[in-house]
């Protein structure tokens, strides 16, 4: 006889990486009420409630607006299967993993891809795009707003021009700046853009928000060939989350709870406080990594607030950096992704993670195991944040 299987114990982690990120307690309990059927009346009023408050924070009256079930690959893989069939041209900008993925979520399509190229850290120039849409037509520009690899945030102002002027849909990769980040979809003229729970909106992975305009949907509508895959075919999930009410798959019930009580938690501070207060804690960390002196990996006008990648100093072993934060303190950091692997380490202040008393705890464990492995700070770290909260 075998012996019985414990029951589960996850211990509690500081999640202060590039996501999962650390879940608001009444997304939790959310998560914990009571399971409904897929079409019970009260299920069908809270799908309701969840689309008003995504378009709210997504910026955008798109009809086409729900969470699809699956992570933020899944909402990636859903514009792709959507807006492209075999053999349309495809622009997508690479500058870390999350590009790189689309170009082969893209290819995968049967997509005829060109890509922007830019060294990892840096932003893609809008004027790179445009040099690779003079005089072509594409069916879609594909482009990454918060790279999360990086560290860089993407500029979309502008890109909307470069995609007109080459007959483009404009997607974005989102996943880590809803929430965290201003994301205007109307304003900025984006015609399908996708997201994930587990980064700013402080839920666990599970689900994607993802948005659609009506030009997109309209293209979606007159398809030659039907969508590569049925799981993620916007035509039947919309018979679901629309009017029809048909069922299509199983909705992830509970998930939903989260992400209902997710949306309503950042309307209920306000989009505008809550990127105020990434920013603000971001600042803060800034300032007490740069007293340690560790340097951020990308210049300050291209960083990102909810994800900071800092290079490692020479000499200090990243894994084993890593591995004492985990677990003297409880606290998960990233390392490095493809050709900044060992080079640097993420830390993440996303959604309920971004708070002061999270900067103050990162910065004194990093200092302690900077400390043990013979690096000692430049300046007070606490005394720096201290001193960006306080300015
Ligand atoms: C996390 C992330 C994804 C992928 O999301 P998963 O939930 O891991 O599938 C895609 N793009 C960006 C920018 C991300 O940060």
């Amino acid at each position: 006889m075998t012996a019985p299987y414990p029951q589960l114990d996850p211990p509690t982690r500081t999640l202060l990486g590039p996501g999962p990120s650390d879940v608001a307690p009444s997304i939790l309990t959310a998560m914990a009420r009571p399971t409904l059927g897929h079409l019970d009346p009260r299920f069908l009023e809270v799908m309701d409630q969840i689309r008003a408050m995504q378009r709210e924070v997504l910026g955008t009256r798109n009809e086409a607006t729900m969470p699809m079930s699956g992570t933020g690959s899944a909402g990636m893989e859903t514009c792709f299967v959507n807006l492209v069939e075999p053999g349309d041209e495809v622009l997508v900008g690479v500058h870390g993993v999350f590009g790189t993925r689309m170009a082969e979520v893209a290819a995968r399509c049967g997509a005829k891809v060109t890509t922007v190229e830019q060294e990892w850290g840096r932003r893609i120039p809008s004027e790179a795009f445009a040099e690779a849409a003079r005089g072509k037509r594409f069916k879609l520009l594909a482009v990454v707003h918060a790279e999360t690899s990086t560290g860089v945030l993407h500029d979309l102002e502008g890109l909307r021009e470069v995609a007109d002027a080459c007959g483009a849909l404009l997607l974005v990769d989102a996943v880590t700046s809803v929430a965290g980040m201003p994301v205007r979809v109307d304003d900025w003229g984006v015609d399908a853009l996708y997201s994930g729970t587990q980064k700013c909106l402080s839920c666990p992975p599970g689900l994607s928000p993802v948005t659609f305009s009506p030009r997109a949907m309209d293209g979606v509508a007159k398809r030659g060939s039907k969508a590569q895959s049925w799981y993620l075919d916007l035509s039947l999930i919309g018979q679901y989350w629309g009017s029809e009410r048909a069922y299509h798959h199983t909705a992830p019930i509970n998930m939903l709870y989260g992400l209902h009580e997710a949306l309503r938690l950042v309307l209920d501070e306000g989009l505008e406080a809550r990127v105020e207060r990434h920013r603000r804690n971001a600042t803060a960390l800034w300032a007490g990594l740069e007293a340690l002196g560790l340097e951020p990996l990308v210049p300050l006008a291209e960083r990102l607030t909810p994800l900071t990648a800092v290079r490692v100093p020479e000499g200090v072993d990243e894994a084993a950096l890593r591995r004492q934060l985990l677990e003297q303190f409880g606290v998960e950091i990233g390392g490095g992704l493809g050709p900044l692997k060992g080079r640097v380490v993420r830390i993440g202040l996303m959604g309920a993670g971004s708070t002061r008393r999270n900067v103050t705890l990162c910065l004194s464990a990093l200092e302690t195991a900077l400390r043990t492995q013979g690096v000692r700070p430049r300046d007070d770290a606490l005394a720096a944040a201290d001193a960006a909260y306080a300015g």
